[in-house]
């Protein structure tokens, strides 16, 4: 049993180590999908404005630890 884990995992390996191979060559269309995913849960980045306004995702200046818009932003 144990002699089976120890191959099952060497199998595993040198899958991985394929996996690195191709994405270093070419990336299958399973794996732009994956990366436009990725790209679609990235959250996009708030604009930098040129006044005193905190950012919507930046911590609240009020002090409370919370998100600006989930703090001061909702009043
Ligand atoms: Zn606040």
């Amino acid at each position: 049993m144990a002699r089976d884990k120890i191959g099952e995992r060497r199998t595993r390996l040198e899958k991985d180590k394929k996996r690195d191979e191709w994405s270093r060559k070419i990336l299958t269309s399973d794996e732009i999908d994956a990366e436009k995913e990725l790209l679609d849960n990235t959250p996009p980045v708030e604009p930098i404005k040129g006044d005193d306004t905190p950012g919507r995702n930046d911590p609240c200046p009020c002090g409370s630890g919370r998100k600006y818009k989930k703090c001061c932003a909702l009043k």
